[in-house]
């Protein structure tokens, strides 16, 4: 059973700055991106028991439930980061026709590697 759902079902968190001003509001102090790393083991993998939890202080249910709910944005951004990264960067080469271009816009003429200006000169 997981109890701090069933006390806090309403928290999502979107931003850094939205996790903050929650912590103001509970007054408790905001953890770091690497504090909140440093738990993500027992965030994602351990359920607090009844009577672990019952003997948390209301600032300790807080700071576990605002936290998941950080670290779960921050992996969510990671995940999307991971999903956007840059393409690759374009490949230049040198066709036998002198000219540098994309290597996908490259063609073969009977004298060799060309750039498509270049290819009529090149297939004779
Ligand atoms: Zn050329």
């Amino acid at each position: 059973m997981n109890f701090r759902t069933q006390y806090f079902n309403n928290i999502t968190i979107t931003s850094e700055t939205e996790y903050q001003a929650l912590c103001a509001q509970a007054e408790i102090p905001a953890h770091t991106v690497k504090q909140i790393a440093e738990h993500e083991y027992r965030l994602t993998y351990a359920e607090f028991d009844a009577t672990e939890w019952a003997a948390m202080t209301r600032e300790e249910h807080c700071r576990q439930v605002i936290d998941e709910a950080y670290l779960a944005y921050l992996l969510k951004l990671a995940k999307a980061r991971a999903r956007n990264r840059a393409p690759k960067p374009v490949e230049i080469v040198r066709c036998d026709c002198g000219h540098d271009i994309p290597r996908r816009m490259q063609m073969s003429a009977s004298m060799g590697t060309s750039c498509p200006r270049c290819y009529d000169r090149m297939s004779d």
